[in-house]
């Protein structure tokens, strides 16, 4: 039962066998990792495509996979081969709701794509100013799935510190 979970209602209808891999999806990005990681990623892939199509269309045209990693170590975006590797748990935030951790982790998705992107038109891909491009991306994309988040302006603050070098985390 191979069925494409193409519309809503199919979806509905297709999420049991979905968790099964038995329903493949609209969202063209292999996801990789275990089912709520799955879940998280494909859920913030479409919430994206709901709210904000310019920025879906973005995002998956700049990444072919997205990969659970269990370590902040091991988070990053491979440009070359167009692969984000995450560090998310097989849970769901607590101090979140759903909602808010699809729209923010849609946004991240958002800005990973920007690198790639970056790294197609031949720009610096990553240092300062690779983050500073992509964190604006990010920004554009969260604010057009949703102005009155509030978590919108963690990517202001990001924006406006990002001459510090003890805000780095590249
Ligand atoms: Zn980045």
């Amino acid at each position: 039962m191979n069925q494409q979970c193409a519309t809503e209602e199919d979806w509905r209808y297709g999420w049991a066998a979905y968790k099964h891999y038995q329903c493949r999806t609209d969202v063209p990005v292999a996801i990789e990792g275990g089912p709520i990681f799955r879940e998280q990623i494909l859920e913030s892939f479409q919430m994206l495509k709901r709210l904000a199509p310019y920025w879906y269309d973005y995002t998956v045209r700049g990444l072919d996979k997205v990969v659970q990693t269990f370590s902040y170590a091991d988070t990053y975006v491979d440009t070359i081969n167009r692969v984000f590797y995450l560090d998310y748990g097989e849970h769901w935030p607590v101090e979140l709701t759903r909602y808010e951790h699809l729209v923010f982790t849609a946004s991240i998705l958002a800005h990973e794509a920007c690198h790639v992107h970056r790294e197609e038109a031949g720009l610096e891909a990553g240092g300062l100013v690779g983050e500073k491009a992509c964190t604006e991306r990010q920004l554009e994309a969260h604010v057009a799935m949703d102005p009155n988040d509030p978590r919108t302006n963690e990517h202001r603050e990001t924006l406006a510190n990002i001459h510090d070098p003890s805000t780095w985390w590249w």
